[in-house]
């Protein structure tokens, strides 16, 4: 293992967990009579870290179809992002910039998006390994809508990961347990190019 994308069958694979995702997703908003239209906010920018090296590769399978020249323009904006987060730490407030794969309100790699882009907006609870349950509100829209009502449908989201966690698995193999745990923002993903692992010796 060199480097960079993924293997076509672990691609086939995060492409199904989403399709999943988007499922389970359209069943909780249509439960719930919920949509994203004529929302006067754009989600695209809160700021979330995310943690595989899985996802930050299939993002990269989706920025290559863009081609050179459109990476270019995304790598300027996503290094304007590193410098507004920093900006926000500095003054000890929560980050908020705008994605640098959002273009006029749409996300370019939209087939490659993150997981949590997928999951952001309905409700969710996730039971953590510890046994602990964890709730997820949703958006604000969301909320206002679902109101004090915390029995109401929701995405079960510890099925979601433990099956991102077994394809990183299978991907990595014992590579997963020497390599640096993933901590980056979309931006940080986007300036690191794909994953590396030539480095690693094992
Ligand atoms: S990856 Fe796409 S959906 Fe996710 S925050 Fe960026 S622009 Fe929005
Ligand atoms: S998820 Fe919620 S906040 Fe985001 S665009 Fe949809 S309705 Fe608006």
């Amino acid at each position: 293992m060199g480097s960079a994308l993924l293997p076509v069958e672990i691609s086939a694979k995060v492409a199904a967990v989403y399709v999943e995702i988007q499922d389970m997703y359209d069943e909780v908003s249509s439960a719930l009579d919920f949509t994203c239209e004529g929302c006067p906010d754009n989600c695209c920018d809160s700021y979330f870290l995310h943690h595989t090296y899985t996802e930050w590769a299939y993002l990269w399978e989706g920025l290559e179809l863009l081609g050179a020249e459109k990476v270019a323009e995304i790598e300027a904006r996503a290094t304007a992002y590193i410098i507004a987060v920093k900006k926000a730490e500095a003054i000890g407030e929560r980050p908020q910039a705008m994605c640098p794969l959002n273009e006029d309100g749409l996300c370019l790699p939209y087939q490659h998006r993150l997981l949590i882009c997928r999951l952001h907006g309905v409700p969710a609870a996730m039971t953590r390994p510890d046994g602990q349950r964890m709730d997820f509100p949703g958006c604000f829209r969301c909320q206002e809508l679902v109101g004090e009502n915390i029995e109401g449908p929701r995405m079960d989201r510890t099925k979601i990961f433990q099956k991102f966690i077994a394809i990183e698995m299978e991907w990595l193999g014992v590579k997963r347990q020497v390599l640096p745990k993933v901590k980056k923002s979309i931006a940080e993903m986007i300036l690191s190019g794909p994953p590396q692992f030539s480095y690693c010796k094992i």
